[in-house]
């Protein structure tokens, strides 16, 4: 009987998911590694949270009326029939995290920073995708403004540091619920009487979730908005105070931002300050590198303590962009600085060769298979590497090895005892 060959069929990614490769790869983990680094140096430790949770957990943070949890969400039942969702953001499961160690117990705040994948079934287009990745802080469990003052900083100092330069911070505040509640009558009334005939998106937004018309796209619905009540004015004492004693405090600390009325973020936890790091380099739909904003109730109802928190997520793949906009993505090195060739009967010293360099931390790579020592040259140049470490037979006999400077073409010799300080000399430089 003849077997059939298995069908091949090519299986590409996802649509909005992509792979990271090469030198993107360096520049993604280098941008983490800087980020959990400023953290910590401010007193933010890492956590890692769970990819996935209790899909409860996110319709009752983030919130029933989101477009996050109507239309975004990655859900699924497990085998348990258990319904799980793909966190499409962090401070819901850092939140539980707190209220499920009691990390109350530990000192007031709890300050600590996550990152790593996120998942939300979006419009795909550049700077918006369907997995996409996040770092963020949170800090829970003390009211003070100079908490709220010292998370934006922190954010924007990051980012800075990055070396950007066409950011602007916009800051807002959106009151305690109670006095959005107020607010949102007054808009809903207002803006439906200004513009006859609404968008049906906006006409949603009003019913479920009217500070949402605030992100309107429809002219008319901007226009209204500009001579339409703000919710500045409802607030009482308490929340202007607060606002009032955040900016004073980025003031201070020599942070430039703009107050923008219309900053009320998509997710439903938020009360009080919200905050915003725009870039200049992206388009006005994506161009928020990250954001984030107080929340007084979620750890509540998440049944821990009635503490508040402030925190703020920022995007990887936006913050590339627009280091890459601003002509800032650092220089990545080949993927090694050594590769050894071998010519002849000499594979194995040429692995031993190699075995001492990495032993010593220099990056080497090896050339396997049976190659002509052309085709080894090709694989050195498409390497990346700095030196061509080439080990033939007769040399091996007089106790010497070639070394190749793949930059410049200049060859010399070095003898087995002396290669890895020559090499050394080589890239160091
Ligand atoms: P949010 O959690 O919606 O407040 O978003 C915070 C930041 O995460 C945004 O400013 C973006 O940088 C990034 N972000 C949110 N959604 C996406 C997405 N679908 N694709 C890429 N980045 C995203």
């Amino acid at each position: 009987m003849s077997k059939l060959a298995p069908v091949s069929i090519r299986i590409s990614a996802p649509k909005g998911v992509y792979d990271v490769i090469g030198a993107d790869t360096v520049r993604w983990d280098d941008l983490e590694t800087r980020f959990f680094e400023t953290a910590a140096t401010w007193g933010y430790p890492r956590v890692r949270i769970p990819v996935f949770e209790h899909t409860e957990l996110f319709v009752r943070s983030v919130g029933e009326a989101t477009d996050i949890v109507r239309k975004e969400m990655y859900t699924f039942s497990d085998r348990g029939d258990r319904s799980l969702t793909l966190r499409p953001e962090g401070t819901a499961g850092m939140v539980r995290c707190f209220v499920e160690h009691s990390l109350d117990q530990t000192g007031l705040p709890w300050k600590a920073a996550y990152g790593g994948p996120m998942f939300r079934a979006e419009n795909v287009q550049r700077g918006r995708y369907r997995q996409f990745h996040q770092f963020g802080v949170e800090a829970i469990g003390v009211d003070d403004p100079a908490l709220d003052v010292e998370v934006i900083a922190l954010g924007w100092a990051f980012l800075r540091h990055l070396g950007l330069v066409e950011l602007t911070l916009l800051v807002n505040t959106i009151g305690r619920p109670e006095e959005r509640a107020r607010y949102v009558d007054v808009l809903a009334d207002h803006v439906r009487k200004a513009v006859p005939g609404l968008d049906p998106d906006d006409e949603e937004r009003l019913e479920l979730n009217p500070l949402r018309v605030l992100d309107s796209r429809d002219p008319r619905v901007v226009e209204a908005l500009a001579t339409g009540p703000r919710l500045r004015d409802v607030l009482g004492d308490e929340s202007r105070s607060h606002f009032g004693a955040v900016l004073d405090g980025l003031d201070a600390a020599g942070i430039p931002y703009e107050v923008d009325d219309t900053l009320v973020r998509g997710l439903d936890y938020y009360t009080s300050t919200t905050f915003e790091y725009a870039s200049g380099t992206l388009d006005s739909a994506q161009n928020a590198l990250g954001g984030g904003g107080h929340y007084d109730g979620l750890v509540e109802m998440c049944g821990g303590p009635p503490l508040p928190g402030i925190g703020f997520a920022l995007g990887v793949e936006r913050i590339l962009i627009a280091c890459e906009s601003e002509g800032i993505l650092a220089e990545v090195r080949g993927k090694v600085d050594v590769i050894v060739l071998h010519v002849g009967e000499t594979a194995e010293p040429a692995r031993r060769i190699a075995a001492e360099l990495r032993e010593a931390g220099v990056r080497t790579d090896v050339v396997f298979g049976n190659r002509s020592l052309k085709a080894q040259f090709k694989q050195a140049d498409r390497s990346g590497a700095r030196v061509a470490v080439v080990v033939g037979e007769r040399d091996m006999e007089r106790g010497v090895i070639t070394l190749r400077d793949l930059d410049t073409g200049e060859q010399s010799e070095a003898t087995l005892d002396s290669v890895r300080q020559e090499i050394e000399e080589v890239i160091g430089s």
